[in-house]
């Protein structure tokens, strides 16, 4: 346990401190930018003070006290930099040193903790100052940037959705996938065509790819059957307008017809990429008998109320 504490203590300290080496990975980068973004956002309740760092950790009003007192002056007194709280008060370093108190006055205004049994507490400071337990959904609406919403956000995420099929949809509603027509800029050759792989006739974007191709139009008409209304459109624009009013009312029938709008987008894409990386090729009912499956699977785990509609549902799909 002590040496774990040890080892975090220096985690700690090398970790505000370590440098982005022009050579670290892409994902140690992006770590070490959240650095800023959370720094001052830990705060140390002290009851123990085993766990809390005397110099780096937040656990007085003055920030870490690292950040008003050099390495060299706490060597010179004769403390240490990897001191914890509990360290430092049972050798009595917070009477601090009269030339440290000339220089830095605020140090007087520290009062030395009072410690207890109890383990040292890590709080979060949230957006508005407030201190949380730590929690990751506090520290995301922290961090994470923020935009205005968009109006299809609710045609997207609903509580019965199929997560890594709405997640495709969502890129596709932000007409955010990397579609061949996209990539034109990384230079590829002027004399290399970006087909389809689905159709191989012409080259491939959002629109096409999912509502003008062939192929992509065949799954369509299969998974129309499966709707009251069977409406389409040959644009993804249009798309986002289509699937809008099956995000006001949380019925069956809507619920139904969102699952399939997105299993056929995911389905689509994930042939698309299949072709293209894999040459793995599925026929255009394989492709719509694993739409079906998957959407009959997620059906029969709703806990539909026992109503005229559902029933009728659970009947189309049959499901008992
Ligand atoms: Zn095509």
């Amino acid at each position: 346990m002590v040496r774990w504490i040890h080892t975090h203590k220096l985690a700690g300290r090398n970790f505000w401190n370590i440098d982005t080496q022009p050579n670290s990975s892409w994902s140690w980068r992006k770590i070490l930018d959240v650095r800023e973004l959370v720094k001052g956002r830990f705060i140390h309740i002290v009851n123990n003070g085993e766990f809390t760092s005397m110099w780096y950790d937040i656990w007085c009003d003055f920030g870490p006290l690292a950040d008003l007192v050099s390495t060299r002056m706490i060597y010179h007194e004769g403390s240490d930099p990897s001191f914890s709280i509990k360290d430092m008060v049972l050798a009595n370093y917070l009477n601090w040193p009269s030339s440290w108190l000339s220089r830095f006055p605020q140090l007087a205004m520290i009062s030395a903790p009072v410690l207890s049994l109890a383990p040292d507490v890590i709080k979060w400071r949230d957006i508005d100052g407030n201190l949380q337990d730590f929690l990751v959904h506090l520290v995301w609406e922290t961090i994470r940037s923020k935009s205005t919403q968009v109006p299809w956000a609710s045609d997207v995420w609903f509580s019965n959705n199929i997560p890594k099929h709405h997640f495709v949809m969502w890129l596709l509603m932000g007409e955010k996938l990397k579609t061949q027509d996209k990539l034109k800029h990384w230079k590829v050759s002027e004399n290399q065509v970006l087909l389809c792989s689905l159709c191989e006739q012409v080259s491939e974007s959002h629109d096409h790819l999912f509502f003008n191709c062939p192929f992509s139009l065949q799954v369509w008409n299969h998974v129309k059957n499966h709707m009251e209304f069977p409406i389409f459109s040959n644009s993804w624009k249009d798309f986002t307008l289509l699937v809008s009013p099956f995000a006001k009312r949380r019925i069956a029938r809507n619920i139904m017809v969102k699952l399939l709008y997105a299993a056929t987008v995911y389905s689509v894409w994930q042939e698309r990429n299949n072709r293209l990386f894999k040459k793995k090729k599925r026929s255009v009912d394989q492709v719509y008998k694993d739409i079906y499956a998957t959407v009959r699977l997620k059906l029969m785990t709703i806990n539909w109320k026992k109503t005229p509609q559902t029933l009728r549902l659970k009947s189309d799909w049959k499901i008992s």
